[in-house]
């Protein structure tokens, strides 16, 4: 069988190996088939591919839109498609635009709750800076030792409600999915178990992602636990999308799961590489 890894993260968003060095990681981890999916950004595709090809590993394009649906937001992984599309590339520069403005707030706020300097210290971790990510604030602040590990940034200062965290619009679903659509792609629900979504409102959000010209959800993902793998088998199967497979490894040491590492996909489900010439 197929080992399948298709979402992961590199410098060129908030990973920290370079697109070359995650897929010497995929292919020391025993992927067969790779995908970067770095968020709101395909410039680190060429690299990609070309280490990916120089090592026998099988390539696919990939990225991770930013969305915000209904006062959410939520991650859409675009994958197979061509990365010279024009509407994509506008797209995806927009969607990115305001990053600095974000981290600029996100800076000024972490200030006044006693995290001087975290524009600066953020920077430091940052390998693109038109991606400048809570990611990298998180980074900077295990640093300073105010807070003991990424989690804990997270749930101290970054997540809704926290003193760090600035709302932000990103893509609307719809203008998502029609620039990966439009560049020959399809079109995934990124780790559908890590929103706070009601069973209600998950079903209505992906009749809407179906209807918008979505077809495929992550199942089986580093962001997912155990039971997680089962309910999105469920989930997957009643609304008839296909699913996906992807570590989500953004770092050494960080990510708790290393590419190529997770269990197959469950035999009922149809995997989104079913009709690719791989
Ligand atoms: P941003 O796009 O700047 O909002 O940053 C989102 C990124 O932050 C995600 O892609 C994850 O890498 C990371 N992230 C979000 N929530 C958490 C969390 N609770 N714990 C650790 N990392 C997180
Ligand atoms: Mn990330
Ligand atoms: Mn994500
Ligand atoms: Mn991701």
């Amino acid at each position: 069988m197929l080992n399948v890894d298709l979402h992961c993260h590199s410098t060129v968003s908030d990973g920290s190996l370079s697109p070359a060095a995650v897929a010497a990681r995929a292919k020391a981890g025993g992927v067969d088939v790779w995908a970067l999916t770095d968020h709101d950004e395909i410039g680190g595709i060429p690299q990609a591919r070309e280490a990916a090809l120089a090592l026998g590993l099988r390539y696919v394009t990939g990225v991770e839109i930013s969305v915000t649906w209904a006062r959410h937001t939520i991650h859409i992984v675009g994958l197979n498609f061509d990365e010279k599309n024009e509407d994509l590339i506008k797209g995806l520069q927009s969607t990115r635009s305001g990053r600095e403005r974000r981290a600029h707030e996100m800076a000024e706020q972490l200030a006044a709750v006693g995290v001087p300097d975290a524009f600066e210290g953020a920077l430091k971790y940052v390998g693109n800076p038109d991606l400048i990510s809570r990611t990298h604030f998180a980074r900077h602040i295990v640093e300073t030792g105010i807070c003991r590990d990424i989690q804990d940034v997270f749930s101290r200062f970054l997540i809704e409600g926290k003193p760090g965290y600035v709302p932000h619009r990103w893509a609307t679903l719809q203008d998502a999915v029609k620039w990966i659509r439009g560049a020959g792609g399809i079109a995934v629900v990124a780790h559908p178990g890590r929103y706070d979504l009601t069973d209600m409102e998950r079903d209505v959000f992906l009749a809407e992602f179906k209807r918008a010209g979505g077809t495929g959800v992550e199942v089986v993902t580093g962001s997912h636990t155990v039971e997680e793998f089962g309910i999105y088998t469920r989930v997957a199967r009643a609304h008839g999308l296909l699913a996906s497979r992807g570590s989500d490894f953004h770092a050494p040491g960080e990510s708790q799961t290393e590419l190529g590492s997770l269990p197959p996909l469950p035999p009922s489900l149809t995997p989104v590489w079913h009709d690719w010439r791989i």
